[in-house]
């Protein structure tokens, strides 16, 4: 539009030309398309550098967002817009110098443009500095912030006002150039949810100009808004007010979300809670639950007992029926553990088939103990099948004195240890015998695994002589504890090596060092044999045939030269795999003792169906043996029945010549005890041969039992 504007030529122009006030026209968009030498001089710059250049080089920078405003303020023929107003201007040097402006709308037949005069107002007594440093930070504010702004001067003019807040309301401008507050006030309050709230807030802040207010209003679109109203001072005078309004929809939403999130983790905390404290399967308490509640009683002086019970063979219910069958089993011991126990008790399960009730306050404890055994044996029926469920039950009690629930569970669990080892089905009280005979035990097992890895476990040999050839045919390998120096007897050892598992090292260092330490001898006669104890425990192994072959292998001594001595329990429970082991290292030559025969209850009978070759029978029969003259038919009835089967028989135990010419006389193979050798390390082994040898030519000159 700016090359329409035909300025006129004559006396007008002359003198809008040099009149003392600097003049400019501004086109409709902001450029420059006049001025005069007045602004020429003021400003600094030869005119042709401002013609056609926007106005804005002429102003501070903080002073750049008015034009529009004044612009629109105009075309309004508002009288307030002619006021000559302030303004900080800038020289071509860059000092900016105070000006005092007053505009006028310019109307041309190519439409319309802003005549501008400028006067320099630097001379003036600045009372009003404030005022104008108040509206130059004002701008700098409405400008930067992200907040929607409008400030109305308390004359009702718009003094100020940003494109965040036409943004916010979808406000057109010419609605703002309207000048009236009142048009704004009702076009917010059409989106608002509650329009009548904010109109009543407005005529509230208007009718007292020092009100500060805090409002949060809604949007119909569900939009939150925030609105901050203060006056606007300068020094102590109220000049207007400033409305402030701050889009917290999103803030409110994340709060929102972040309230509906933490009610939903109080609410899944509470469930977790109870599951926490739940076992899920039965419904009955668990372990974190009886602890508590352990814990809790304890702190009373009353009398608490607790009540350790494990299921007897309940793997075996899973095994065979399933695990079905198995969670049925736990849910019906539960609900009869629950009607057992009275209102003083807590039933709780512990995992897997382990059960415990805490006792708060009962004076006899051995009755619901006594319940607790027989309602439990009772036969129950899972899946079709009628299963009497086998207990153990341990009793532990604090009447008095201080305890942790962690002891008293503790001692629970060693009094239902004892409580299996006294034959099940019953109920043991916690003796402090109990806890001494653990730690012995725990101690014990510390220090042979020690033994294991110092290599402190040694072997002795004792000989056995063939009847037949009156020679040591054989060594039996029989572990021994170098402790030291001193020697630890296997009775002092192997059942704890046994529970412990390390019976497996120990027995395979046995067979090795043997193997090793007989080869030559063995090598010597194929006759000669090496007998090694084996227990139930190293049977239970799924590789223990293979190792025993492997280590004859590597030692080479052949499998036909080794006897493995194995007690009837081994047999007892014997599954299908203890056996396999057994037949397959016979298949490999390998022969098979039955030990301390005749102490077992069905030996006699099932001899014939066990895998073994030989029979030892105990010296506790041998030792019934003393002048040689007794009537013993068990004892002989044994030596018929093992030889009619085919086996060989050898007995043990023997310290008597006469015991000896006895059981030579009644078909025993091999003879083996103190008589001939004790059992002596390997460098003593040519002097056993040679005591053995002794004892059998001594033998001669016994009479034979009549
Ligand atoms: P066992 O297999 O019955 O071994 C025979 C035990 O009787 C040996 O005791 C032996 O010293 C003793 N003995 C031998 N002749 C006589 C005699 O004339 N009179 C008397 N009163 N006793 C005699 P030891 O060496 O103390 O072994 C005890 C038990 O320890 C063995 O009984 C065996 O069951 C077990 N054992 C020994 N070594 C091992 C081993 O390496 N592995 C396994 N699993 N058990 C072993
Ligand atoms: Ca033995
Ligand atoms: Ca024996």
């Amino acid at each position: 539009m700016g090359a329409g504007i035909a300025v006129g030529t004559g006396f007008e122009e002359t003198l809008l030309e040099q009149g003392p006030d600097a003049f400019l026209l501004l086109t409709a968009d902001g450029t420059i398309a006049y001025v005069n030498a007045a602004a020429e001089a003021l400003f600094g710059y030869p005119r042709e550098q401002l013609l056609g250049v926007q106005h804005t080089i002429l102003l501070s920078e903080d002073e750049r967002g008015g034009f529009l405003r004044i612009f629109g303020r105009l075309g309004r023929g508002g009288q307030a817009a002619k006021r000559p107003f302030r303004a900080a201007g800038r020289r071509r040097d860059g000092i900016e110098i105070a000006l005092e402006i007053t505009c006028s709308l310019v109307t041309f037949n190519a439409g319309a443009a802003m005549a501008v005069a400028v006067r320099d107002a630097d001379h003036r007594n600045d009372a009003d500095s404030g005022r104008r440093l108040a509206v130059s930070l004002l701008d700098a504010t409405l400008e930067t912030t992200a907040d929607g702004i409008v400030v109305v001067s308390c004359e009702g003019q718009i003094t100020g006002i940003n494109d965040q807040y036409l943004k916010m309301w979808g406000m057109p401008a010419e609605l703002v150039a309207a000048e009236d507050p009142m048009v704004l006030i009702r076009f917010i309050a059409g989106q608002l949810a509650h329009p009548e709230y904010f109109l009543d807030k407005v005529s509230t802040l208007y009718a007292d100009r020092s009100l500060q207010s805090h409002d949060v209003l809604e949007f119909k679109d569900g939009r939150t808004v925030e609105l901050y109203s203060r006056p606007q001072k300068v020094a102590d005078t109220i000049i207007g007010r400033i409305w402030n309004f701050r889009d917290i929809t999103s803030r409110q939403r994340a709060q929102d979300q972040a309230r509906h999130a933490m009610e939903e983790l109080a609410e899944q905390a509470d469930k977790l809670k109870e599951l926490a404290f739940q076992d899920p399967l039965t419904g009955l308490a668990n372990r974190m639950l009886f602890n508590e509640r352990a814990a809790a009683a304890l702190l009373t002086p009353e009398p608490v007992h607790v009540l350790l019970l494990d299921l007897d063979d309940f793997k075996e219910i899973n095994d065979v029926l399933g695990h079905h069958a198995g969670d049925e089993m736990l849910v019906e011991i539960a609900r009869r553990l629950q009607s057992c126990v009275g209102p003083h008790g807590t039933v709780a399960r512990l995992g897997g088939d382990e059960f415990v009730v805490l006792l708060v306050g009962c004076r006899d404890s051995d009755a619901v103990a006594q319940r607790v055994v027989s309602a439990l044996n009772a036969p129950v029926s899972i899946e079709g099948t009628l299963i009497r469920p086998g207990l153990s039950l341990g009793v532990a009690s604090r009447n008095d004195g201080s305890m942790s629930s962690s002891e008293l569970l503790r001692q629970a669990d060693l009094a239902m240890y004892a409580a299996k080892e006294a034959g099940k089905n019953c109920y043991v009280h916690f003796q402090p015998a109990m806890l001494a005979a653990l730690l012995e035990r725990t101690q014990l097992t510390a220090g042979l695994r020690r033994a294991v890895e110092l290599g402190q476990i040694t072997v002795h040999y004792q000989p056995v002589i063939s009847a037949e050839r009156l020679d040591v045919v054989q060594f039996e390998a029989l572990a021994r504890w170098d402790w030291g120096g001193q020697l630890m007897s296997p009775d002092d050892f192997i059942q704890t090596a046994e529970r412990s598992g390390l019976i497996r090292d120990i027995g395979a260092e046995v067979l090795r060092r043997a193997c090793s330490e007989l080869q030559p001898w063995l090598a010597a006669d194929s006759f000669r044999s090496l007998a090694v104890n084996v227990s139930g425990v190293q049977l239970q192994h799924r590789d223990f045939a293979e190792r025993v072959l492997d280590i004859a292998a590597w030692s080479r001594v052949d499998p036909h030269q080794l006897v493995l001595e194995v007690t009837e329990s081994v047999f007892f429970d014997a599954d299908t795999h203890v056996i396999s082991q057994l037949s397959s290292l016979r298949a490999a030559g390998v022969r098979v003792a039955l030990d301390d025969f005749g102490t077992g209850y069905s030996s006699l009978g099932r001899l014939q169906d066990l895998p073994v070759d030989v029979v030892k029978i105990d010296k506790s029969f041998v030792s019934m043996l003393r002048t040689g003259v007794e009537k013993l038919p068990i004892l002989t009835s044994m030596i018929h029945m093992a030889r009619s089967l085919g086996l060989k028989v050898t007995a043990e135990g023997i310290e008597t010549p006469a015991q000896a010419r006895y059981l030579m006389e009644h078909g025993c193979d091999a003879l083996q005890g103190y008589l001939f050798s004790r059992p002596v390390p390997a460098s003593e082994r040519q002097n056993a041969v040679r005591k053995s040898a002794a004892a059998i030519a001594a033998m001669d000159g016994i009479p034979l039992p009549g």
